[in-house]
């Protein structure tokens, strides 16, 4: 019998989580320079959460999660893999009272998120996400911290990246721009698809979401702006974010159609896209603020933003990594299986010792074939443990100069070198 994976996820081989660890590493080490904090969230969630943060009619929510029927007694519950990281993460916050229990209330996380889309190439049904996300900081400092931290680790990962930003406004500013795009809506009404259609009555912002009919949105979007009914101070924190962006020459693009496909955002939103990908994959960091979400769950807390780096798609456009530094390999050989006992002595011994990476014993396998592998696993060293062991010795052969002798088992490590 065959065994095949699941449809949409994906065997990661040691190569490959070899640039993930390369990648993360440098994600981590970033955010530990601004005092943020790691936290494990589960990756099981009630699905009221999600629908009530990132909404009933997101693309998410209605198509997208992984649900899992659980029955206890006579109650059943919906539980989800977890589509993404915000929703967990203010759930944790509020249900956990970080708010006292940190001073600087910002946190990270890495970890798999599921979603049931169509599989293509670098979009998979699992994938990986590390998120940072900022409580209690107003704009446009913690705004510009996140874009900052962004712009430093795309540059530590040497991939060039284009920042799109802008403001999706209040719940102050939408509602009248809401009855308008309604009404303009309504008027094109036919050229919707059946999908936009159904959102113009629930949830008419998520027509921006259409990948049907990206065309007609954006000229949409020229008719009726948001920008034009944007409130004082969703602009104020708006421009002040751009102009501290434009005194640190971080350069961006305003591009008004940008949304995001959730409804917990509000004001500012940013997406980085790099051109190494396919357009309908290519945003590989996206985030913004969700202050709303936060203070109606912890009316204490006024504000909060964040944002995830999509870590499958930026592995597979890295340019370059740097490879781990191995210990030195050393090739433990046995002339037969009588030898096999001495020559886990020799090995705690040695490990005691010295920082080196063991290859071997194996059982049943020859000695020529046991040194063909160590060869092949580029191994500095080889010891061959046989006869001389009664004696207190063994055989060191350094495979680098090919220079084999016997030595006392007591001056071992001095022959490592
Ligand atoms: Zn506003
Ligand atoms: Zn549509």
């Amino acid at each position: 019998m065959k065994f095949k994976r699941v449809r949409g996820v994906k065997d990661i081989l040691p190569e490959e989580v070899e640039k993930i660890n390369f990648v993360v590493d440098i994600c981590r080490k970033t955010v530990d320079t601004f005092g943020f904090k790691e936290v494990v969230l589960p990756v099981l969630e009630k699905i009221e959460l999600y629908q009530h943060s990132i909404g009933e009619t997101t693309d998410i929510v209605e198509k997208q999660m992984f649900k899992i029927v659980a029955r206890a007694e006579n109650e059943t519950e919906t539980i989800v893999l977890r589509p993404e990281g915000t929703a967990g993460i203010v759930r944790m916050f509020v249900e956990n009272n970080l708010k006292d229990k940190y001073p600087l209330k910002r946190f990270f996380y890495f970890g798999p998120m599921f979603r049931y889309e169509r599989p293509q190439k670098a979009r998979y049904r699992e994938f990986y996400q590390f998120g940072v996300e900022i409580f209690a900081e107003a704009p446009p400092s913690s705004d510009f911290l996140l874009i900052k931290i962004a712009n430093i680790i795309f540059e530590k990962l040497n991939i060039k990246v284009e920042l799109e930003i802008n403001s999706i406004g209040c719940v102050n500013c939408r509602k009248e721009y809401i009855v308008e795009l309604k009404k303009e809506l309504k008027k094109s009404n036919e050229l919707l698809c059946d999908v936009c259609k159904n959102r113009l009555e629930r949830n008419p912002l998520r027509v921006f979401d259409c990948k049907t009919d990206v065309d007609k949105i954006a000229k949409l979007s020229e008719k009726v702006s948001l920008q034009k009914y944007i409130c004082d101070s969703c602009k104020k924190n708006f421009d002040d974010l751009i102009t501290i962006l434009d005194e640190n020459k971080i350069r961006y693009k305003i591009v008004p159609t940008l949304v995001r496909g959730l409804d917990y955002y509000n004001g500012v939103v940013f997406e980085y896209k790099t051109q190494l990908l396919d357009a309908a994959q290519n945003t590989i960091c996206a985030g913004g603020r969700y202050d709303r979400l936060i203070s109606e769950l912890e009316p204490q807390v006024k504000y909060a933003c964040g944002l995830a780096f999509g870590i499958n798609r930026i592995v597979e456009i890295l340019p370059k990594y740097e490879k781990k530094v191995e210990s030195i390999k050393v090739g433990v050989a046995v002339v037969d299986e009588r030898f096999l006992l001495p020559s886990f002595s020799i090995i705690n011994k040695l490990l005691e010792k010295k920082d080196v990476q063991i290859v071997g014993p194996f059982s049943q396998k020859s000695l020529k074939a046991q040194l063909r592998l160590f060869n092949n696993e580029n191994c500095k060293y080889v010891l061959i443990v046989g006869e001389e062991v009664k004696e207190s010795k063994v055989v060191i052969k350094n495979f680098f100069d090919n220079i084999q002798q016997t030595i006392e088992l007591k001056d071992l490590e001095k022959y490592i070198i």
